[in-house]
């Protein structure tokens, strides 16, 4: 089915065994899959993708399940690549695109990480998984280990969206609301995993979410007629997007799909909690502890991104920056975006909108560029954080 060979360490190198159940290698770093690219390029291509189902597994050669029984798959995936010439004619943007990821299951892009994780805890004989969560990662984790018939526990911030909330308890999860953030839940994860006999799903200590969420690489290429923007807007909380949208750069030049042409890669976040670019602009390779990490777009309040420098990497080497809004500016972006182009987006992808203006008003980007914005969730999704916008 694929042509999975190891997984490695972000960090070290170390090599470690497939068909075993990791987390982070003993550096810390955590581990990237890795396929025999030279045999897919031989054996798949980019016809045969064309032909597969209509989800993020038509991707599967490359995805690591290595049965198709495996697979705990509720659609997830091919989700729009919409066209916004309305808002694009007001910026200054002549070719400008959403990747609309809220039309994915749970409405947000965490089913893609999630489907892959589960499939695989349900390929290694996991029973039972837990996550710390900013929400929209819990949602999908709950509603994949409900399909799969195993147990989720899952620890949120008592501030969660209530949508996370109610979505988690439906699937029939264990939900522990935490009075702190997601740094403060994933101690919680830490210390109940080995009296309780929990798989540790968190961000990057589990190796296959960034498999899922790899494929927005993959088909955004795809629908471009295998042809990358100049520019991906990306907003950013542990980055899996990034880091996984750059390692799919990688392995479609090792299959000769594209060339070694990259987007330039811009890391959004939030003037309340933004790491990553306060990382970018002192030029260090590693961010900070963000405290008291505050903002609308739950999403991105994460303090200290695991894969920080895997971000940086990638944001440096395609030429991209990274930079930051304050939360009455994404929210008035994205209702901007709404009534513009009839999508209603996620503080989190309204981030990416606000920075957007703010580029193409510094000149960093051009009119001419092919410009495609990540919208990582559904608006419906964040009715608390719009409401006060627009009182009754
Ligand atoms: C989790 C999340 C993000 C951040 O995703 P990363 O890939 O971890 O940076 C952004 N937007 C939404 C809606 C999210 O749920
Ligand atoms: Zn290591």
């Amino acid at each position: 089915m694929n042509t999975l060979t190891h997984l490695e360490c972000s960090l070290c190198r170390q090599k470690f065994e497939a068909g075993k159940i990791h987390n982070l290698c003993d550096c810390g770093g955590p581990l990237l899959v890795r396929y025999d690219l030279a045999k897919s390029r031989e054996t798949w291509s980019r016809e045969k993708v064309a032909a597969g189902p209509h989800s993020m597994w038509r991707y599967a050669p490359v995805l690591p399940p290595t049965r198709p029984e495996s697979i705990v798959s509720l659609g997830e995936g091919m989700t729009p690549l919409v066209r916004t010439p309305r808002l694009g004619q007001r910026l200054g943007a002549g070719d400008l695109w959403v990747k609309d990821e809220g039309l994915n299951p749970t409405g947000s892009f965490k089913a893609r990480g999630l489907s892959c994780a589960v499939s695989m805890a349900v390929e290694l004989g996991i029973r039972k998984v837990a996550i710390p969560s900013a929400g929209n990662a819990a949602s999908a984790m709950a509603a994949y280990a409900a399909a799969a018939g195993i147990e989720a526990h899952i620890f949120m911030p008592r501030d969660v969206p209530q949508s996370n909330y109610i979505e988690c308890k439906a699937f029939g999860a264990q939900v522990t609301l935490v009075d702190g953030l997601i740094s403060d839940c994933a101690k919680k994860v830490a210390a109940g995993k080995d009296t309780e006999g929990w798989f540790d799903v968190s961000t990057l200590k589990e190796p296959y979410r960034i498999e899922g969420k790899k494929t927005m690489g993959y088909e955004v290429a795809e629908q471009l007629g295998w042809e990358l923007p100049d520019a991906i807007f990306y907003p950013t909380g542990g980055g899996v997007g990034i880091i996984g949208m750059w390692k799919a750069f990688e392995e479609m030049q090792a299959m000769g799909w594209i060339g070694s042409k990259r987007p330039k890669m811009i890391a959004v976040q939030v003037a309340g909690c933004q790491p990553v670019v306060r990382a970018y602009e002192q030029g260090a390779e590693r961010s900070q502890f963000w405290e008291n990490a505050q903002t609308v777009a739950a999403g991105l309040r994460v303090p200290k991104p695991l894969g920080d420098f895997l971000i940086l990497e990638a944001v440096r080497q395609s030429g991209g920056t990274a930079l930051a809004v304050t939360d009455e500016e994404l929210l008035e972006a994205g209702v901007r975006l709404a009534a513009s182009e009839g999508l209603f987006i996620c503080p989190e992808g309204a981030a990416c909108v606000s920075a957007l203006e703010k580029l193409l008003a510094s000149g960093f980007l051009k009119r001419g560029e092919r410009i495609v914005i990540y919208n990582t969730g559904a608006g419906l999704k964040y009715l608390e954080a719009y409401a006060p916008l627009f009182p009754r």
